[in-house]
C-alpha cells in the first residue's frame, strides 16, 4: 500500500470509508437475509441445575452465516438491528426457528424449557404479546415451554406499560428472567414490583469471582436477595471449576457457560443432553 505522504487525517478518513463500508455491505446483506430467512441457525447453551447437576432449560442465541461477511456475532447484527427497525422482522424469524427446534427436541424427549432473548424494540412494541402468542399457537407450542430472557435496560422503560405486559406473559405461562443482571440501573424496587422468576448474574461478576473478594460479596449479596425475594439465580459466564465450587457454595441455583458447554448447534445439544444422561445414569 501507498501510504507515504498520508497524514493523521487521511488515515481517520480511511477508517471511516472502511467502516461506512462494511456498514453498508451489513444493512443491504442484513435485508437479504431476512428476506431468505436461511442464513440464520439457532445455537443452544445448556443451564444446569448445581445442586440436581440436571440441566434444566437451555438458551437459544442467534448466530448469521452469510457469504459475504463470514460468521457476523450477534453483537455486532442484534444492536444494528435494533438501531434500524429490523429487528422486528429478525426476532420473529428466531422465534418461528426456535419453535421448529422445539419440536424437535420435544420429539427426542427433551422437555426442558427455552430461554428466548427479547430485545428491548420488540417488547415494547404495541402487538408484542399478541405476536409473540400468534407464534406459539402457529406453532402449537405452550407458553410454558419457554423462559423469557429481558435485560434490566428494557424493563426499566416505561414502567406501567412494563408492568402490564410482564403479568400477562406471566399469566400466558412463561417463566421470566432478568438477564445480565448488575449491569443496567441501581434502582431495586422494581424487583418487587416485576413478576420476575429468575436473576441472571452478569459475566462481569463471575468473571474475577474467584480473585476479587469485593466481585464475591456483591454475588453472595445477590444470591441472598434473590432467594429473599423468591426468585432463583443463574450466573453466567462460568468458564472454570474453581468459579462453579464457589458458586455452589454461595447457594446459586444455576450455571450456564463454556464449563459445561459453549452454545451450539441443534444436533449437537442434542449429542450432549443425550451423553450427560448417560454420565448420570452410567
Ligand atoms: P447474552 O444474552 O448476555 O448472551 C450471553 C453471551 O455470552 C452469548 O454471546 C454467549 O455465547 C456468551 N457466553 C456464554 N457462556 C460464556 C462463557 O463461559 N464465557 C464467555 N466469555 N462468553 C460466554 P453471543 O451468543 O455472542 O450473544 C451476544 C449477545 O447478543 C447476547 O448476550 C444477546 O444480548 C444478543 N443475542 C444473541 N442471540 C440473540 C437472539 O436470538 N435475540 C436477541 N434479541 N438477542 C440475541
Ligand atoms: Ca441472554
Ligand atoms: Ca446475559
Ligand atoms: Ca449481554
Amino acid at each position: 500500500a501507498k501510504d507515504h505522504g498520508k497524514n493523521q487525517f487521511s488515515f481517520y478518513f480511511d477508517d471511516l470509508k472502511t467502516d461506512a463500508k462494511r456498514t453498508f455491505t451489513l444493512d443491504s446483506e442484513l435485508r437479504k437475509a431476512i428476506s431468505n430467512k436461511n442464513e440464520f441457525e439457532i445455537y443452544y447453551q445448556p443451564k444446569v441445575n448445581y445442586q440436581k447437576q440436571q440441566i434444566i432449560g437451555m438458551e437459544a442465541l442467534v448466530r448469521w452465516h452469510n457469504e459475504i461477511l463470514g460468521n457476523v456475532s450477534p453483537g455486532e447484527f442484534i444492536p444494528y438491528a435494533e438501531e434500524t427497525g429490523l429487528i422486528i422482522p429478525l426476532s420473529e424469524i428466531i422465534l418461528e426457528k426456535v419453535c421448529l427446534d422445539a419440536h424437535e427436541l420435544i420429539g427426542n424427549g427433551y422437555k426442558m424449557p427455552i430461554a428466548i432473548n427479547i430485545s428491548s424494540i420488540h417488547f415494547h412494541q404495541p402487538n408484542f404479546i399478541t405476536s409473540i402468542q400468534q407464534i406459539l399457537e402457529r406453532n402449537n407450542l405452550p407458553a410454558n415451554h419457554f423462559e423469557l430472557e429481558l435485560t434490566e435496560r428494557t424493563i426499566m422503560n416505561n414502567e406501567k406499560e412494563t408492568t402490564r405486559k410482564l403479568i400477562l406473559l406471566k399469566h400466558m405461562g412463561f417463566k421470566l428472567s432478568l438477564d445480565d443482571f448488575g449491569t443496567g440501573y441501581s434502582s431495586l424496587s422494581y424487583l418487587v414490583e416485576f413478576p420476575l422468576d429468575c436473576l441472571k448474574i452478569d459475566q462481569s461478576f463471575i468473571k474475577q469471582i474467584c480473585s476479587v473478594s469485593d466481585k464475591q460479596a456483591i454475588v453472595h449479596a445477590i444470591i441472598q436477595m434473590a432467594h429473599r425475594l423468591q426468585m432463583s439465580v443463574i450466573a453466567e459466564g462460568v468458564e472454570q471449576r474453581d468459579q462453579v465450587k464457589l458458586l455452589g457454595e454461595m447457594d446459586c441455583d444455576m450455571i450456564q457457560g463454556y464449563y459445561y458447554s459453549k452454545p451450539v448447534p441443534l444436533d449437537e445439544i442434542m449429542e450432549f443432553l443425550e451423553f450427560w444422561e448417560l454420565e448420570i445414569e452410567g
